[in-house]
């Protein structure tokens, strides 16, 4: 498939083919210096990270072993609300093992960060990330990536193993759909962009809300000390604080109600 048969369907062109390969060769290159003298296994998560895993294990020169993990996320639309359930689960053990997992794309860095410490409670030698794709605004949860191909801005992609609604995975090259594309389910593109910026809404409120719920929880404590120490009486609008926790934050999160495909 080539960007003739996407027609009108294709807004641009990101990454070509050649840039793709030139790209994962480098990355094979370091990867394959990085574990010279040990034996590695990569963990490719399905169905997005197919076409860089192919062709990342294919550039390397380093016996690798390889196997497959399939989770699926839950959250609105296309947006990951963090909590991930597994699939298909490995075939293999990993305690002892050096691993690098294979990824497309990291956006929110939120499935990344639930697979890794998944990873890490295996036991393993040692666990490290390869993405293909990292969005600039990634960063909801910051998770280590040792190997990254491209920084790219944050927009909706498809091709070279990522989908829309399980279409466009067999591009040779990373684009951008036309909104006639969408047609159909054009409710769910929106609603990823709505969802995004809802999402950075709640979080900024969220934080705010939690400064202040911190804060007067301080001021009520040193307060009452106060009050026991010099006997001032408790009043206003602090006193009714105490309504609020004591303690404990909440962390933002505009997550969906249900299991979404996400289409991985
Ligand atoms: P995160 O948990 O980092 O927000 O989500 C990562 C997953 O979301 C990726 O593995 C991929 O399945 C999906 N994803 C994030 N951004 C895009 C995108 O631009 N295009 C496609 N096709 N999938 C994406």
């Amino acid at each position: 498939m080539d960007a003739a048969d996407l027609g009108a369907d294709l807004l641009e062109v990101l990454i070509t083919a050649e840039q793709l390969q030139a790209r994962v060769t480098e990355l094979a290159a370091q990867i394959d210096a990085d574990y010279a003298d040990r034996e590695l296994l990569l963990v490719g998560v399905l169905k997005g990270a197919v076409m860089v895993m192919a062709d990342l294990a294919r550039a390397m020169h380093l016996q690798v072993s390889m196997d497959w993990m399939a989770i699926s996320s839950y959250g609105s639309g296309t947006t990951s609300s963090g909590v991930v359930r597994i699939l298909k689960d490995l075939d293999v053990d990993i305690s002892g093992k050096h691993v690098l997992v294979v990824e497309d794309i990291v956006d929110s860095g939120l499935t990344l960060s639930y697979l890794v410490n998944n990873l890490q409670s295996r036991d393993p030698a040692s666990v490290q990330v390869c993405v293909l794709l990292r969005k600039h605004a990634a960063a909801a949860m910051p998770v280590h990536v040792a190997y990254t191909g491209f920084e790219i801005a944050d927009k909706f992609v498809i091709g070279y193993g990522l989908d829309y609604a399980e279409r466009y995975r067999n591009l040779p090259f990373i684009g951008t759909l036309a909104p006639a594309a969408y047609q159909g389910n054009r409710s769910d593109v929106q609603s990823r962009l709505v969802g995004v910026e809802a999402e950075h809404r709640a979080r900024g409120f969220l934080g705010a809300a939690y400064v202040l719920v911190r804060a007067s929880a301080v001021y009520r404590r040193y307060f009452a000390s106060r009050t026991r120490e010099e006997g001032i009486p408790r009043m206003g609008l602090l006193g009714r604080t105490a309504l609020l926790p004591d303690g404990g934050g909440t962390r933002g999160s505009a997550g969906g109600t249900g299991p979404a495909c996400r289409g991985r």
